[in-house]
């Protein structure tokens, strides 16, 4: 797909200019619902780092708050301690700052436990909740299908006063795991499965990581999640389509307990094609060692995205490109890449690297003799200004810019032919030397002093310009190039057997380790996440492995032109 394609493709530019959710706030505005404020809010569960997924849904919380002068929560939902670390915190907040948004408080769900608790006593007192004995697989027996009733279950009419006993006993620690429940009381034949007496509560003799050994029954989802939002004040709570289903359940609890009403809202979650997005998959890459880490750069996740050289402009320009729909579907990563490209071409100082070097000697070049030659930083902002570049008689040249025997639309570097070092000479091919294996080791050329700068000194055109780096100036750095993580473009689908594993790239990773650059780049091991475009190869931004090490290594964060699309549509 073209560049121009995505943005004539992008919803953002067919969109009416509210979007559905827009238009159910600006009523709710009008209507002087909750006063005219407007206040969402973020709601990770600490399970793992964030991911383009989640992206979607800050840019979107912090952004209607902003656009309407309200505020945005961060409430980290912390309901269930097995699978919850404070890593997860930590990395959740400094990955929603990076993107660009400050919250106005920071909230957890945990910090509810005693009203939530509160709550439920006063719902069993009222009849609409009961303490359960069924085991997890006898539950699932009784809940029956969509289209049959559940049964109820024989201690669904305990008297309020045993309901009350033992829900305290529960929370005092006296029952193991799993053999209670704490369940709603309300509809057993509802078509709708989360209403037949969902689940609010069950037993977990866990430590939390922030309340400790305080509590060892913890509430469910359902149960802690519109109440939470209830108890901040939220006006409207955004969540992913899945939940469509919960919401007669939120609305219950909300309006059984006769508390604030926040409006829960549904839009379609992110999919990406070539890569997966759920936690716990990624959780398994991490932790079997497919990847580095959460921040490996072929990771979807934020801070792999960060490392791999993506700004949060860019993130944000993507989360604006797809806009918020009402149906699920699948965007094309090249529209991630694409917006990339957008935000780091007008960024990114420019520089010269070779990174599949061979040696182009200019016998005519006086020996010893060094120049310095001006080069422009960014053409798209002049602002950026110029460096210097040395020139010298040996240079680098990619390989690649090379051929002995090129077929007839090879417009590079040949026998005979002349190009255009970039801001340099006009060089000629004379000849070649090879070694005993018939490998090139040096190409030999001519220069002419009087096309100094690049510029034809009489007229005569050369077809094509190649980037160069002085041999006696040039840095050794490494370079790691990343391809997609996954073959396909829908790891989750596989057949019997087989696993969202089995659809790894096995060449994800190419490392370069010998990659020579321009000595502008001096220095930049501790500069990491600086960003680059090396010319005519790519965007590239430093590893912070560079630091560490005191050695350059860059990550490739994207190529010029989108390759994939060409493969394709080869393909087609
Ligand atoms: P997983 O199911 O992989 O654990 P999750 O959806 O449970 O992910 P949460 O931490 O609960 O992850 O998500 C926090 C918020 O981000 C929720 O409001 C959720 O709806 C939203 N979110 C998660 N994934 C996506 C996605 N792919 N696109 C848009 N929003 C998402
Ligand atoms: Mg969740």
């Amino acid at each position: 797909m073209s560049n121009e394609n995505h943005e004539i493709e992008t919803e953002s530019e067919k969109r009416p200019s509210l979007n559905f959710i827009e238009e159910i706030i600006e009523k709710d505005i009008a209507d002087g619902k909750n006063g005219g404020r407007v206040h969402t809010r973020f709601p990770p569960e600490p399970n793992g780092y964030l991911h383009i997924g989640h992206a979607k849904s800050i840019c979107l919380n912090f952004g209607l708050a902003k656009k309407y002068n309200g505020k945005t929560n961060l409430r980290f939902d912390d309901t269930n301690p097995v699978k919850e670390d404070v890593e997860y915190v930590d990395s959740i907040r400094e990955d929603i700052k990076w993107l660009g948004f400050q919250w106005d408080g920071e909230y957890y769900a945990s910090d509810y436990f005693q009203q939530l608790y509160d709550w439920a006593v006063q719902l069993i007192k009222e009849g609409k909740a009961y303490v359960d004995d069924l085991s997890q697989e006898e539950a699932s027996e009784y809940r029956g299908t969509p289209t049959q009733p559940a049964k109820p279950s024989p201690w669904r009419n305990r008297s309020v006063e045993e309901n009350l006993d033992l829900f305290e006993r529960m929370k005092n620690g006296e029952f193991p795991n799993g053999s209670k429940t704490l369940r709603a009381k309300i509809d057993l034949a509802s078509p709708n499965m989360h209403m037949r007496d969902p689940i609010m509560y069950r037993i977990l003799h866990q430590s939390h990581h922030r309340t400790g050994d305080k509590w060892c029954i913890y509430p469910m989802y359902d149960y802690a999640h519109g109440q939470s939002d209830s108890i901040e004040g939220i006006t409207h709570s955004i969540c992913t389509l899945e939940f469509e289903v919960h919401r007669p359940l939120y609305d219950w609890f909300i309006q059984t307990l006769h508390i604030h009403a926040p409006q829960q809202i549904e839009f379609a979650r992110l999919n990406l094609s070539y890569t997966v997005m759920s936690k716990r998959k990624l959780l398994q890459l991490v932790k079997e060692n497919y990847v580095s880490g959460w921040d490996d750069p072929r990771m979807p996740t934020i801070c792999g995205l960060r490392r791999r050289g993506y700004t949060p402009e860019s993130i944000r320009l993507f989360a604006e490109k797809i806009g918020v729909a009402k149906r699920d579907n699948v965007i094309d990563v090249s529209l991630l890449e694409w917006c990339v490209r957008e935000d780091l071409n007008k960024k990114a100082q420019r520089v010269m690297v070779v990174m599949n070097p061979v040696k182009l000697i200019i016998d005519n070049y006086p020996e010893g003799h060094e120049e310095e030659l001006d080069a422009v930083n960014n053409p798209e902002d002049e602002s950026m200004g110029t460096r210097k570049v040395k020139f010298s008689r040996e240079l680098y040249i990619e390989r690649e810019d090379f051929m002995e025997n090129p077929p007839k639309k090879f417009y590079r570097l040949s026998p005979g032919t002349e190009v255009r070092l970039r801001y340099a000479y006009f060089v000629k091919c004379t000849n070649v030397v090879k070694d005993a294996e018939g490998n090139i080791t040096e190409i030999h050329c001519t220069y002419d002093p009087a096309s100094r700068g690049g510029n034809s000194p009489d007229g005569r055109k050369v077809k094509s310009t190649l980037h160069w780096v002085s041999a006696s100036h040039a840095k050794d750095v490494e370079v790691r190039v990343f391809d997609r993580l996954f073959r396909v473009p829908a790891p989750d689908d596989v057949e019997e057997g087989k696993t969202f594993l089995d659809n790894l790239n096995p060449d994800s990773l190419q490392v370069l380790p010998h990659c020579k650059a321009e000595s502008f780049l001096e220095g930049y091991e501790q500069k990491p996440l600086s960003l680059f475009q090396f010319e005519r190869m790519g965007y590239f931004c430093v590893d912070p492995d560079s630091a560490k090490e005191n050695r350059l290594i860059f990550n490739r964060t994207v190529n010029l032109k989108d390759t994939w699309a060409k493969e394709s549509a080869k393909n087609q």
